[in-house]
């Protein structure tokens, strides 16, 4: 199945063969690279250069590699937001973890969400409050 990742602001496409790309700046560190995730939803393998180094639990900002913008949510800073379109063309909003080692993916579309990942249960309260009151979380 191939699916297309786009960025929501430039909708520049960010799937290049079978990965994700993004630039991440780690909030902590400052350490700025390149990184590719996985396309299929709910594999966590990254790859990444040996000299940006990652540890657990490190927060990261995630930039399109277009357009430069900041992809993480504005009511949820540890939350990531792409979309994704399937290959019938529907189109689906893709959360995930900014957090080195958190395992959560969410797909959404008409408020219905499919949450996926061994650490799911972290972000699922993100998604039970109806939009108006997101920005008080
Ligand atoms: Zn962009």
């Amino acid at each position: 199945m191939w699916y297309n990742y786009y960025c929501p602001v430039c909708k520049g496409q960010l799937r290049v063969e079978n990965s994700l790309v993004f630039v991440a700046k780690s909030k902590t560190s400052n350490q700025k690279g390149l990184i590719f995730l996985s396309p299929e939803l709910g594999n966590y393998t990254t790859s990444k250069h040996p000299e940006f180094g990652i540890s657990e639990g490190e927060e990261f900002v995630m930039y399109c590699p277009i357009c430069h913008t900041t992809l993480n949510r504005k009511e949820n800073n540890n939350l990531v937001k792409v979309f994704m379109q399937d290959q019938d063309g529907k189109e689906y909003e893709i959360f995930f973890s900014g957090i080195a080692g958190e395992k959560c993916t969410y797909k959404m579309r008409d408020k219905q969400v499919e949450g996926m990942g061994p650490d799911v249960e972290l972000y699922k309260e993100y998604f039970d409050v109806p939009e108006e009151y997101k920005k008080y979380l």
